[in-house]
């Protein structure tokens, strides 16, 4: 059991956005920005590296609707679609989600925006072109 299957069961409160058969939206308890959204598979799996397809893929045709929905009813600029995957990348609730951060002009959100000091494109790309 975790935080999210808690909230799922509705043992723990939380603001629902959206939810269906396999899928629950909420806001973030501590957001990002004005509208930021985390979106779950109802079925506990810890992380996409975990995940099977089908999952993720319900959990991604939420995320699309909902970002589209979410920047037109807060006038919203754009918006970042996140999903952060064990805790090396941030995850720090191990149960899958995706972020959607609406983003308005001139916002303070930083999301992943340092670039990597020197790495070799070519011998990356021989070791994970599929
Ligand atoms: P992560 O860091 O794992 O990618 O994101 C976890 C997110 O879940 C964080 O943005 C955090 O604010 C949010 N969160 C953690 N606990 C709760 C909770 O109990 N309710 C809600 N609505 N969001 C939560
Ligand atoms: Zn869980």
């Amino acid at each position: 059991m975790c935080i999210f299957c808690d909230i799922v069961e509705k043992k723990i409160p939380s603001k629902v956005v959206y939810e269906d058969d396999q899928v629950l939206a909420m806001l973030d308890i501590n957001p990002l920005s004005k509208g930021h959204t985390v979106i779950l598979p109802k079925k506990h799996v810890d992380s996409l590296l975990e995940s099977d397809e089908e999952t993720v893929l319900a959990c991604a045709k939420v995320a699309h609707l909902l970002s589209k929905h979410i920047c037109e009813k807060l006038n919203a600029d754009g918006c970042n679609l996140l999903v952060n995957s064990h805790e090396s990348a941030g995850q720090s609730v191990n149960h899958m989600h995706f972020h959607v951060i609406p983003r308005y002009k001139n916002d303070a959100v930083i999301v992943l925006n340092e670039p990597a000091p020197s790495i070799d494109l070519d011998e990356v790309l021989e070791t994970i072109k599929y």
